[in-house]
Order: structure tokens, then C-alpha cells, then sequence
């Protein structure tokens, strides 16, 4: 359920008509919820209320906005940072150190003592040498790490492939069969609390089978760290729960995931840690776009819009599916291709769809883009950085502004040595 609604026709975002956004912000713009936002991640708690022990860390990947972060930060979320810019982000929101964790597959030096000096709450070590290294970073600063071991379950997420992080090909985690050793001789190093496991399959999962799966056989692990004499007192269960993009789409519910997970790990006698991204904000969000052109194409005609893919890069990278719909839809429906002006064939959202009937000066919005939408924004073609647009009841507030392809260009230089 979202608050982006039709309103004596027209689309609103809470009670704000997006017409107003585009008039006083311009196009295109994000526009996000903080009811669907706050709706969304009450929901997912609400599905955790049997787990006894938790934590739920936002991945602030999916939407890094400090203003998304600071409305989760009030429902008492933390963060999972991939980055020293996300730990800044997630501290700057008001997020406490102690609920921030730290994962991602290429942590610098740097970026460690930066985890250890902001006192984060659980490093989540990829492979032994990131292990062996922040022990002795910790260590100089006459400081103890806490940490998990991410484990790679060799399961298939059944996602699309670049998503798709728990395969033993994938670049993810230790191998499982290779993480108790591992795990023996991180534990053996002084610098380091070596506390649990973690695991993260992969994004927009539509199954719960793959999660289970993946589960099992973490709970198989953690009896067999414990046999060998080891205390695991945190298990980091990832985040990867799907939504839906497609009116048809199905994915399970928080509740569902909620129930399976209590049901698996009900003897595990651990604090669960959750690190959910897009089920909390994909829906939260939309792209709000002017049609520029209608131009006839060989089959279809081409919707030429003055969003891009530098402004929402899913469709390009994932081949992934955004409903488009009128902001003031007439009823009439037409086939037709949706582009955005960058220079490549790839800038396309949709081919050959029935969409709502525009014309040229209209405004449409592409939904569910709260997550991995503005983050993954760039330039390219110089055109200007997307602004965001937080939305609560009948006020708004821009919460990112449009960075001008002029600003940009302002931080580069011409050398003087070439005449
Ligand atoms: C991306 C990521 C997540 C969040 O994934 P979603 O599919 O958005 O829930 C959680 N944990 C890790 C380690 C990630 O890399």
C-alpha cells in the first residue's frame, strides 16, 4: 500500500497534487512518501514481532537521502553501510553508531578505522585477510571490533544475475564449508569479538524457498561454530525481500518472510539482524517526468520524456520494469515505446507497452522508484542531477536539491599548459 493516489484525477502524492512539484520544482524529480515510508517500515517490524532479540539495519544503498534516512532513524532503524560516505550519511540522519553495521566487499583500510573510530556497532568481514586486517587496525587503537563473518550458502536467489550475491561464483562472503576454519582463526585474534555469522543472497527475491534454504544451512553453521567451542550470539540475515513492480507482481509479504523466519530459526537463541532495503522504500517513491515528445516510430511511436536513464538507471542495468502512468490519465490508452533523451538506445524504460495516452507537455510518473532510483543517478550527457522531493501530508520540502550541469562543470579545469 502507498500514498500515491488519484485525486479528482489527478495523481497525489499524499495531498499534494504532483502537478504543484512539477511547477514550483521542475522535471523530473523524485517525489517520496513519508506516511508510505513510515507505513512500510512499521510493517516490517510488526512482521518481526516473534523474533525476540533483533535489529533492523536500513540499507541505505537503495536510498541514501538523509532526509529518507532521518524518517527511518525516528522508527528506530539503524543502517547497513557499504561505504565510508554511508556511514557519514547514516550518522549525519541522526542514526546511532551502536545500530550501524558495516558490510561490503571492499572495505580500504581507511575505511575500517573510520568504522572503529565512529564506534559502529558490527563489521561484517567478507574474507579472512579484511578480518586479519581490521584485527590489527583495532588493535593499534587499543580497540575490539565486533564482528560478524559473512558466510556465501551457495543458494540460487532466482534473481536477476547482477543481483544476485549468494552463488559460490558470486564475489560475496566465504565460501560456507570454508567459514568455520576461517571463522577458528579470525576468532583466535586479539582485536576482534568475533560474534556470529551473516549472510545476503541477493535483491528483489519474488520466493521465500532461496532465503529458507539459505537459512538452514546458516543454522547448520552456527550449531557446528558452536560445537566447536565458539559463542554466537548475532546472526545477520541480509535483506533481499522483493516488491512489486508489475500490477501482477506477487512478491511474499514482510509477514510471511516474518513467519518463516521465526519458524527457521526458533532454536537459534540469537539476536537476528535485518538488512532490508527496497521492501522499505521501493514503494515509498516515484519519478515524476514531462512527456517532451510523441514521435512516430517503425511499429510504435517513441514517448520521449525528460527523465533519463542518468536519472533512473534500473531499465537499462536490470532490463527492469517501472509502471508509467498519467499524472492526469483520460482513460484512453495507447502502445508505444518510452525513452528518455540520452544518446544511447539503452535509455529506454519500456518497449512496445500499453501505457496511458500522453502527449507532448503532459506529465507521467514512474513508479516504485524509491529505491536504487536516485541513488544510481549520474550526469551523463551533462545533464543535471536529479533533485528529491519529500512529501508529508499537504507540505513538501525539496530534500536534495537539482546539482546544475553547470556545477558540475564548475569543479572541472581546463590545464593552462595546453594552448
Ligand atoms: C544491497 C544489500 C542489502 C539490501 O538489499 P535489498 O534487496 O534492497 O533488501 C542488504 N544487505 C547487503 C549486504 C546488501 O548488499
Amino acid at each position: 500500500m502507498d500514498h500515491f493516489e488519484y485525486r479528482d484525477g489527478v495523481l497525489h502524492a499524499e495531498d499534494i497534487p504532483l502537478p504543484r512539484i512539477a511547477a514550483e520544482i521542475g522535471t523530473p524529480v523524485y517525489v517520496y512518501s513519508r506516511a508510505t515510508l513510515e507505513r512500510h517500515a512499521q510493517v516490517f517490524a510488526d512482521a518481526l514481532k516473534d523474533i525476540p532479540r533483533k535489529h533492523i539495519a536500513f540499507a541505505i544503498k537503495c536510498n541514501p537521502n538523509l532526509g529518507v534516512l532521518r524518517v527511518l532513524a525516528r522508527q528506530g532503524y539503524g543502517a547497513d553501510v557499504v561505504s565510508g560516505g554511508e556511514l557519514e550519511r547514516a550518522l549525519a540522519s541522526g542514526m546511532a553508531p551502536q545500530d550501524i553495521v558495516f558490510s561490503g566487499v571492499g572495505k580500504t583500510r581507511a575505511e575500517l578505522a573510520q568504522g572503529l573510530d565512529r564506534g559502529i556497532g558490527q563489521f561484517n568481514i567478507e574474507h579472512e585477510p579484511e578480518g586479519v586486517a581490521l584485527a590489527e587496525i583495532a588493535l593499534a587503537k587499543d580497540m575490539t571490533a565486533p564482528a560478524v563473518l559473512r558466510v556465501n550458502p551457495d543458494v540460487d536467489a532466482g534473481t536477476h544475475a547482477k543481483i544476485s550475491t549468494g552463488k559460490a561464483e558470486n564475489k560475496f562472503g566465504v565460501g560456507i564449508d570454508a567459514a568455520p576454519e576461517i571463522f577458528g582463526r579470525l576468532a583466535a585474534l586479539p582485536g576482534l569479538q568475533m560474534r556470529g555469522v551473516a549472510l545476503h543472497i541477493g535483491s528483489q527475491l519474488t520466493s521465500l524457498a532461496p532465503l529458507e534454504a539459505a537459512f538452514e544451512r546458516v543454522g547448520r553453521l552456527v550449531a557446528d561454530l558452536r560445537a566447536a567451542g565458539h559463542s554466537i550470539t548475532h546472526v545477520d540475515l541480509g535483506g533481499g525481500l522483493g516488491v512489486p513492480y508489475k500490477p501482477d507482481d506477487n512478491p511474499p509479504s514482510p509477514a510471511e518472510y516474518g513467519a518463516m523466519v521465526a519458524r527457521v530459526t526458533k532454536d537459534w537463541d540469537v539476536t537476528l539482524m535485518f538488512e532490508p532495503g527496497r521492501v522499505i522504500a521501493g514503494n515509498t517513491g516515484v519519478l515524476l517526468t514531462e512527456v517532451l515528445w510523441v514521435k512516430p516510430g517503425a511499429t510504435n511511436p517513441f514517448v520521449i520524456v525528460d527523465a533519463a536513464m542518468n536519472d533512473l538507471a534500473r531499465p537499462a542495468l536490470y532490463d527492469a520494469y517501472h509502471d508509467f502512468v498519467a499524472v492526469r490519465p483520460t482513460g484512453e490508452t495507447m502502445t508505444a515505446s518510452i525513452v528518455g533523451p540520452v544518446c544511447e538506445t539503452g535509455d529506454t524504460f519500456a518497449r512496445d507497452r500499453v501505457i496511458d495516452k500522453v502527449g507532448s507537455g503532459d506529465l507521467a510518473a514512474f513508479r516504485t522508484a524509491g529505491a536504487y532510483g536516485a541513488t544510481m543517478a549520474s550526469t551523463y550527457n551533462s545533464r543535471s542531477l536529479v533533485p528529491e522531493v519529500l512529501v508529508d501530508g499537504d507540505r513538501y520540502i525539496v530534500v536534495a536539491d537539482r546539482i546544475a550541469a553547470g556545477t558540475i562543470m564548475a569543479a572541472e579545469r581546463v590545464p593552462d599548459w595546453i594552448d
